[in-house]
């Protein structure tokens, strides 16, 4: 198994980065899908929550209200980490779980916070896709129209560009047309598959 970090900023391009190389045969395992997935109906994380913060965080339905719980948390650290001590592990699990199935030459492990959670100790190599601050802002306001308070918020959550750059082992500068973007993703593309095949 050979795992392939894929980080970067908001609207750095990671989603576009990721379903190009899923279309050369590459097996994607999105931590962001998996950390609603793990707190789903149903889920022991879920029911492990609710024990806790009380039934106050669920909606009529019995999913999460995640605005509740964000309520919550977002002022209180010590709240926060009884959060995430329910949560990583949970995530972790599920994570590892997903890189076991996979059966591509190598995979990749999508995160926005791939260095920030520790979710980098699984990769054997981390690509980070850089744009600059302008055209990550005209992008994620673009795609979703993402007010730029909301976007400076998910900003001071997540490393800054000069720090995340200088954890990656390869960066993909997403500066121009997506034509670009895919032309240097072939490039390490090409690196991965003989990385992972003399692994
Ligand atoms: P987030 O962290 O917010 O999920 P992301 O890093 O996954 O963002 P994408 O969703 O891939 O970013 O890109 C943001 C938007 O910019 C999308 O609409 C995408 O199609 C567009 N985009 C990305 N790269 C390029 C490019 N090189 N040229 C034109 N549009 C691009």
């Amino acid at each position: 198994m050979y795992v392939v970090g894929l980080t970067g900023g908001i609207g750095s391009g990671k989603t576009a980065a990721s379903d190009y190389l899923h279309s050369l045969g590459i097996d994607v395992v999105d931590a962001d899908v998996v950390a609603r997935d793990v707190v789903a109906i149903g889920q022991p994380a879920l029911a492990q929550i609710a024990q806790h913060f009380g039934t106050a965080i669920l909606l009529a339905d019995g999913s999460l209200d995640r605005s509740a719980l964000r309520t919550i948390v977002f002022n209180n650290a010590d709240e926060r980490k009884v959060l995430e001590t329910i949560t990583h592990p949970a995530i972790r699990q599920e994570i590892l779980q997903q890189l076991t199935a996979s059966v591509s030459p190598y995979t990749l492990l999508v995160s926005p916070l791939l260095f920030e959670s520790g979710q980098y100790q699984f990769a054997h190599r981390n690509l980070v896709i850089d744009a600059s601050e302008d055209l990550q802002r005209q992008r994620a306001a673009m795609r979703d129209g993402v007010s730029s308070e909301q976007i400076n918020n998910i900003m001071a959550a997540q490393l800054t560009r000069t720090e995340r750059n200088r954890r990656a082992d390869d960066i993909v500068i997403n500066h121009g047309d997506l034509a670009d973007l895919y032309q240097q993703l072939h490039i390490v593309h090409q690196q991965y598959l003989q990385l992972s095949q003399a692994g």
